[in-house]
């Protein structure tokens, strides 16, 4: 499923940023969903839910945030695409290089320290 290899992706990608961190653990994940990355919130939130439910990860909580498809107009700058159109909307220039929101990104997680939790 296409959906559980991203979360797969995702908790690699945490547990490389937080392995020098000594004891704790990640309370919330922060994700950034494109319109056009191809996946099912739904299918995403619950592989991430199956996947953490176990130890290291206790069930963190998942934040979603939906995100249109960006891209850089050489012209114009940075704009956002509506619809499936790839042309900018200022424009009408199909020089554009899309920037996001065509992916899953980590944006931010929350750590809780060992000690933290038992405070
Ligand atoms: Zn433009």
């Amino acid at each position: 499923m296409h959906e559980r290899s991203l979360v797969l992706n995702l908790l690699r990608r945490v547990t490389e940023l937080t392995v020098e961190r000594g004891p704790g653990r990640v309370t919330e994940i922060d994700v950034e969903v494109g319109d056009f990355a191809g996946i099912e919130v739904d299918l995403f939130a619950s592989a991430f839910a199956q996947e953490t439910s176990e130890a290291p990860w206790c069930r963190p909580t998942l934040q979603i945030r939906r995100v249109k498809l960006r891209a850089e107009c050489v012209d114009c700058g940075p704009v956002e695409l509506t619809g499936m159109r790839f042309v900018c909307p200022t424009c009408g220039s199909t020089e554009l290089e899309i920037c996001g929101g065509d992916d899953v990104r980590l944006l931010s997680f929350t750590w809780a320290t060992a000690s933290e939790e038992l405070s």
